[in-house]
């Protein structure tokens, strides 16, 4: 069982890079890891996505937000 994502990247019914209605494939930490989300899985509103040279945050206004180093931690 793979640990929890923070709920703007976990299991929802929409692809975190399109935005398309795409089933509930969740990417895996290591693919977000190399390319930020921009998409909310839970609800396919664009997030406000910050990159830094460490990492990367995503924050969707319903759902909260997610940051790269807390995936770093459950890889
Ligand atoms: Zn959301």
């Amino acid at each position: 069982m793979v640990r929890d994502l923070g709920a703007p990247v976990s299991a929802g019914g929409y692809n975190v890079y399109t935005g398309e209605s795409a089933g509930a494939r969740t990417p895996t930490a290591a693919q977000l890891g190399l390319e930020p989300p921009r998409f909310c899985a839970q609800c396919g509103r664009r997030m406000v996505v910050q990159v830094r040279p460490d990492g990367w945050w995503a924050r969707c206004s319903r759902h909260g937000s997610v940051d790269s180093a807390d995936l770093e931690a459950q890889r």
